[in-house]
């Protein structure tokens, strides 16, 4: 089992937690994509990202988090028109989480928003993806033990799994499917957001 975490924004005005949840209902991993990035450098947060430009991230089921008080002060960024949800707060621009949609069974926490140490109540990082994109090749010790396939592979028999169990709802992010607010679209008609 992992422990339930807190969760917060910088400023403290958004706080939150992640339930305890068994180990298999978490994934820890570090994205090196552009549009990771792009969301991070758009919040002037690249401070968040490591020196190679990943982001490090905790996937859980949207149903294992909750907010319990700034709820009104989450924002919403899509970099392209169809891309993915990524959710900051206003009040002090902390990256919060990447969700797909209402649908799919997982939100990405951002390591920014978790008030603990992943380190201690996770472990390490599992693996990385995308790292062609990131600034500078990445050392295998960084990485973590699994491939961008493994990883991709480990993801979508997770999301069966949570969505079998019913875990993309009830969600703090999505409400009657649509994005708790309106998502403020970047660059419409750029690149491909990939998560
Ligand atoms: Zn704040
Ligand atoms: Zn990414």
């Amino acid at each position: 089992m992992v422990e339930g975490m807190k969760l917060g924004c910088r400023c403290g005005q958004v706080r939150g937690r992640i339930a305890a949840h068994p180990h298999w209902q978490g994934n820890r991993l570090t994205c090196y994509c552009k549009d990771c990035r792009a969301y991070l450098q758009h919040l002037e947060r690249a401070d968040c990202l490591n020196e190679f430009g990943g982001t490090d991230i905790y996937q859980v089921p949207p149903a294992h988090i909750t907010i319990s008080q700034g709820q009104a002060q989450l924002a919403c960024l899509q970099l392209t028109q169809r891309g993915v949800y990524r959710f900051y707060t206003q009040c002090c621009n902390t990256p919060v989480g990447n969700c797909f949609s209402a649908f799919w069974p997982m939100v990405g926490i951002v390591h920014s928003f978790v008030l603990e140490s992943l380190d201690e109540q996770v472990g390490p990082t599992t693996g990385s993806v995308y790292c062609r994109d990131a600034l500078a090749r990445v050392p295998d010790e960084l990485k973590g033990a699994r491939s961008h396939k493994v990883m991709v592979l480990r993801l979508m028999a997770k999301l069966l799994a949570w969505k079998l169990c019913g875990k993309n709802s009830p969600s703090v992010f999505f409400v009657s499917g649509e994005p708790c607010v309106a998502p403020q679209q970047l660059a419409p008609g750029s690149a491909v957001d990939k998560g």
